[in-house]
């Protein structure tokens, strides 16, 4: 994300004073427009929007489209909440490499006297939750991590490939449209040996970028990193950049304000999960695992930024490969 080589700076980027404010002039702009013509409703906190009927009747081709043009994977298709295991998100180590990004969920345990004091605290203004405590829930980071532990166990020979989708929460409140707090993901998740993972992510990626170029997008496809917390995190950022494990696919949205945002990306695992989740190849040894992730609302808004808001008036051919010709019909 925001300190990747190819990704938009965001509001913690290092930037010269004039660059940042042309960017947020012209993010602030963007999200206006989409506001104004209704695509997205503001929910009350930066980053944080309801979605119009015609905005996720794109999320919905684009979810169509990327099915059909990887149905030769022959994905298993799983769904999940928006909330999972604490167990098992304790087990993906997120929080260690991104507590900043982190969302976890509460509850009240408390007696009635403790709910006598948390009204009280309400009452006067004060903070109340502090009267609750961690429940046995987090909020999902990224979409495959429910996936994992249900694959526990021995892949079949040549392993197995995952479609998942829903909903991600991310606490990185921007002004920028792109950057949501809430959004969804669409992934195709591969676990099997180790080559296979690797030629997975590459050969994927490759298609991935191909299927967003078809829908008109001017997108490429950039080596990036993952914003690692603190110092240590410098370090497995640049061996992740420097190994190519996270490939991202981007658009420049604020033309040359914009480095390119990333709407999807591939990234390659290798021994992560396998092993914590206790998943084997076939021959007994841990699996490695690479995923593929659209973001499906950066997706959408690179379509309206590139095609234009009218969504009637975007290419016949586009509006076909995403099921929305019935739309100004
Ligand atoms: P970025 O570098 O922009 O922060 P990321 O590296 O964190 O993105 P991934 O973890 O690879 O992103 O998530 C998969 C996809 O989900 C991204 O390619 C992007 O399209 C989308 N995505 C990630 N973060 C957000 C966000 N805060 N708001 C909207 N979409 C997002
Ligand atoms: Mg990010
Ligand atoms: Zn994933």
């Amino acid at each position: 994300m925001t300190d990747t080589l190819s990704t938009t700076p965001t509001t913690d980027a290092p930037a010269a004073a004039d660059e940042r404010s042309a960017l947020d002039v012209a993010r602030d702009e963007f999200r206006a427009e989409i506001l104004a013509a209704g695509l997205l409703v503001d929910a009350g906190q930066p980053g944080l929007y309801g979605r119009s009927g015609l905005f996720d009747d794109i999320v919905d081709g684009l979810c169509a489209y990327v099915a059909r043009s990887f149905a030769d994977q022959k994905p298993e298709r799983y769904r999940f909440a928006p909330v999972m295991s604490r167990d098992e998100y304790e087990l993906t180590d997120y929080i260690v490499s991104f507590p900043q990004l982190a969302g976890t969920v509460n509850g009240f345990r408390g007696t009635d006297a403790d709910h006598r004091q948390l009204i009280a605290a309400r009452e006067r203004g004060e903070a109340w939750d502090p009267y609750l405590v961690p429940a046995e829930t987090t909020l999902v980071s990224a979409v495959c991590h429910p996936v994992y532990e249900r694959l526990r166990g021995t892949l079949p020979e040549g392993g197995r490939v995952i479609n998942v989708r829903g909903f991600s929460f991310r606490h990185e409140p921007s002004n920028d449209p792109m950057r949501l707090q809430a959004f969804r993901m669409q992934e195709l998740v591969f676990l099997g040996d180790p080559a296979a993972a690797k030629t997975f992510r590459d050969v994927m990626s490759q298609r991935q970028v191909k299927g967003l170029q078809e829908l008109g997008l001017d997108a490429k496809i950039v080596a990036a990193n993952d914003p690692f917390f603190g110092r240590t995190g410098k370090f497995l950022a640049s061996n992740q950049l420097a190994d190519e494990a996270k490939l991202e696919v981007v658009v420049k949205i604020y033309g040359d304000l914009d480095e390119g945002t990333a709407i999807a990306s591939g990234n390659h695992a290798g021994a992560h999960f396998g092993p914590i989740f206790g998943i084997d190849q076939a021959d007994g040894t841990p699996a490695h695992s690479s995923c593929m992730a659209w973001g499906l609302e950066r997706v959408t808004l690179a379509l309206l930024r590139t095609h234009g808001l009218d969504v009637a008036a975007w290419p016949e051919s586009v509006k076909a490969d995403l099921g929305l010709s019935h739309v100004g019909a």
